[in-house]
Formats: structure tokens, C-alpha cells, sequence
């Protein structure tokens, strides 16, 4: 019998399963497809900075203590998979288009307070700093500290260092039931066998209600639809991250700049739409005119897991002993992945755990079946 079951092969299921094959125990990971397909590919691997000391929300806490994860991450990854997720310190633009400029000084605050570095820009030297920018936008300000990374290429590195650990990988492989005994689940359930574990931790993403509903447990979690566009030129006429509201583009070292992101709430649908994909290229228009003349690549949409509230579920089902769940990480899953690995190891291992997980606690969404 093996220490962990793990059902879900995102970035959360293979974070997690990499950090505890690194503490000594037996893991499997089981997905329903190919490891890393859905939103963990489907994002745009933004890595916002925060300041652990001035956070003052536990999202905010959650999202500092991660950030600082990152290089030492990524680099211990890349020794241990060959890979280069292709981690990088890009800077980036906040840019206020004229439906951002009611409430742009309280955005820019918020920035402020939160102890980040920013450098507010001066309409008239934006031009000098920033010559790609469209001259519509008045106000912007930068955070020399926003880093990204290549999340395929970072789902790569996962499954090698994984492997290199000895986790037992079951691609292909939904998970249809479990096995109970009390309160204890005793193994996970796929079409031909019963796979038995210490513990089983459900990081299904949009798709755990479906998972936990084979408990008779009901989850308040949705997907959220967004869609992204992908753009190429052969020189980049910037490298830092632009962000505009809800709306961003991000530029890849070799050319490529995905624009991002709609949000829909239409269930489990992936479609591409006219609107969205016309309204992602008509808005990196409006910021940097000349990808007017970028050539169009592709276009996909991925499934945001939103939570009652924007927060993860990170922790232990009520009602059961050995029943975990690290799910709902919505638009920050990619960001948030290395402290929620992190503090899984920690909650499993029975170590002292760094932040307090009560804002985080399942309860906050999780009910019997019979209560709907
Ligand atoms: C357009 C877009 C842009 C984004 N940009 C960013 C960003 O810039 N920065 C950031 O931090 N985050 C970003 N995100 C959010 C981030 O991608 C998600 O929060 C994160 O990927 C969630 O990871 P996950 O592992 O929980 O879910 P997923 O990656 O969806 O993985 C869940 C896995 O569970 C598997 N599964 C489901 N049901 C079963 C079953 N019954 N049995 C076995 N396996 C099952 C699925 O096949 C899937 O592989 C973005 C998301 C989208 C869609």
C-alpha cells in the first residue's frame, strides 16, 4: 500500500506529489487524460510579486510566501529534470486604458500598500520609457519584480523530477469511486481496479465536485472560462508583462505573446468564441498598435477551479480521517502552486505548518449531498 494517492495531474496534483516523493513517501498520481492539460496549460504562467511582511489578507500571504518559492523552485527542477521552465524576473506594466482611469489612484494604493516595488510613470515620460505603449494610455506604473514562467515547459520539468523520485504515474486513468472503510477512504477507484493509499488527495481542479460527488460530498467550486490568443512576431517590440484590468499580455523569450484573458461562467465548455477571441486581439491592439502587423498563431481556452470565494480549499474533509483536498486556486493556481505543495507536505507530515490554514478550510465549501 502506498503512503498517497493523488487524484489530479495538474500543476497542484504534481507539486504536491514532488514534494512529498522528496520527503521519503510513495506516491501515485492518477489523471482522467495526459498529465498537465488543462489549466495548467492552459494559463499564462503570470507570477505577480508581494511582500510576505506587508501582506495583509491571507490571499495575499498565500501568494508572498510562493512567489519567494519560485527561483529556488525552479532551479532545483531544472538540476533535477534537465528542464528550464523558463522562470523569469520580466518586470511588468500596469496600464490604465480610459475605462480603467475611474479608480486607477485606489488601484494604484492598493499596489502600494500591499509593499510591492512600483514605479509610477509620469504621462509624459511614459512615452520615453515605454515607446510601444499606445499613446491613449495616460497612466501607467511598473513593477520591476513580476515575473513569468513557461508553464508547459514547467509541467515538463514536474513529470521528470517526479519520475526521478520514483512517483507512480496512472495517465488515462479517471477516477470513478472509492473505496471506504468508516471514515476512512481506503482506496481510489478506476475502471479495472482499487488503488489503496495512506492518504488520497483530491487536486481534480474545476473537476473535483464531479470527484468528491462520488463520496456523496457536494463542493462549491466552478469553472471559469478563459480564453487565450497567441501571437507571434519575429522581433518583440516589448519583454515585460502588460496588464490592463482583468486584460493582459504576456511576451515569450522567443517571440510568441499570448493575450489573455476572458472570463465566462458557460460550465465545462472550452470553445473559442468570435467575441472573445476578436475582443483579447482588438484589446492588444489598443495597447500596443503595432501588433497590428503580429501574426495570429492559435487561440484555446482553459478551465479556471474558482472556490466560494477565490481562495483554494487547502486541507482535510470534515468527516473523514485521511481524506485532503488542494483545489479552487482560480486565476492564481500557477503562482500559488509551490506553497500549496509546500504546506500539504507539511499538513501530511505532521510538521509545524508555516501560515494558518483556517481561511483556506474546506468547510468553507463543502457539504453532504443531501443538504443541496
Ligand atoms: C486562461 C487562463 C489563464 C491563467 N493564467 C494564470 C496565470 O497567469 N498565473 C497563474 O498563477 N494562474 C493562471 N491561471 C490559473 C491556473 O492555470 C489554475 O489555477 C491552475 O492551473 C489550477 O491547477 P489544477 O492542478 O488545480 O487544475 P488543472 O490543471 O485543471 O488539473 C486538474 C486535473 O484533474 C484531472 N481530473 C479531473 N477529473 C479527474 C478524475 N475523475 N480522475 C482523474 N483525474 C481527473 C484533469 O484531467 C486535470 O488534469 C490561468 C488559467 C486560465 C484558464
Amino acid at each position: 500500500m502506498l503512503d498517497v494517492n493523488i487524484v489530479g495531474g495538474g500543476v497542484i496534483g504534481l507539486s504536491i506529489a514532488y514534494e512529498l516523493a522528496h520527503q521519503g513517501l510513495s506516491v501515485a498520481v492518477f489523471d482522467r487524460q495526459q498529465f498537465g492539460q488543462e489549466a495548467s496549460w492552459a494559463g499564462a504562467g503570470m507570477l505577480p510579486p508581494a511582500d510576505i511582511q506587508a501582506a495583509a489578507t491571507p490571499g495575499l500571504q498565500l501568494r508572498a510566501a510562493s512567489r519567494l518559492m519560485w527561483p529556488e523552485w525552479s532551479n532545483r527542477l531544472k538540476e533535477e529534470s534537465g528542464v528550464d521552465n523558463g522562470f523569469v524576473n520580466c518586470g511588468g506594466f500596469h496600464v490604465a486604458l480610459s475605462e480603467e482611469m475611474p479608480g486607477w489612484q485606489d488601484y494604484v494604493s492598493e499596489w502600494r500598500q500591499a509593499g510591492v516595488v512600483l514605479e509610477e510613470y509620469e504621462p509624459r515620460l511614459l512615452q520615453e520609457q515605454a515607446p510601444f505603449l499606445s499613446p491613449e494610455i495616460q497612466s501607467a506604473f511598473y513593477l520591476p519584480e513580476m515575473s513569468q514562467v513557461r508553464n508547459p515547459r514547467h509541467l515538463k520539468a514536474l513529470l521528470l523530477a517526479c519520475a526521478k523520485q520514483g512517483v507512480q504515474f496512472h495517465p488515462g486513468t479517471p477516477i470513478i469511486g472509492f473505496e471506504q472503510k468508516g471514515a476512512r477512504v481506503t482506496g481510489v477507484r478506476t475502471s479495472t481496479e482499487i488503488h489503496r493509499a495512506g492518504r488520497t488527495v483530491i487536486a481534480g481542479g474545476a473537476w473535483s465536485p464531479e470527484v468528491l460527488s462520488q463520496l456523496g460530498i457536494g463542493c462549491d467550486l466552478v469553472p471559469i472560462q478563459g480564453q487565450i490568443v497567441l501571437l507571434s512576431m519575429t522581433r518583440l517590440p516589448f519583454h515585460q508583462v502588460i496588464e490592463c484590468g482583468s486584460r493582459y499580455l504576456v511576451p515569450r523569450s522567443d517571440g510568441r505573446i499570448l493575450i489573455g484573458s476572458t472570463e465566462s461562467n458557460v460550465g465545462f465548455n472550452k470553445q473559442n468564441t468570435a467575441e472573445g477571441v476578436g475582443g483579447l486581439i482588438q484589446f492588444a491592439e489598443s495597447v500596443v498598435p503595432c501588433l497590428k502587423k503580429a501574426t495570429f498563431e492559435r487561440a484555446w481556452a482553459g478551465l479556471r477551479p474558482k472556490s466560494i470565494d477565490g481562495l483554494p480549499y487547502l486541507g482535510h474533509v470534515a468527516g473523514y480521517e485521511n481524506l485532503l483536498m488542494a483545489a479552487g486556486h482560480y486565476r492564481d493556481g500557477l503562482q500559488l502552486s509551490p506553497i500549496t505543495a509546500k504546506l500539504m507536505r507539511q499538513l501530511i507530515c505532521e510538521e509545524e505548518i508555516e501560515l494558518s490554514l483556517e481561511p483556506f478550510a474546506c468547510s468553507r465549501g463543502i457539504r453532504d449531498c443531501e443538504e443541496r
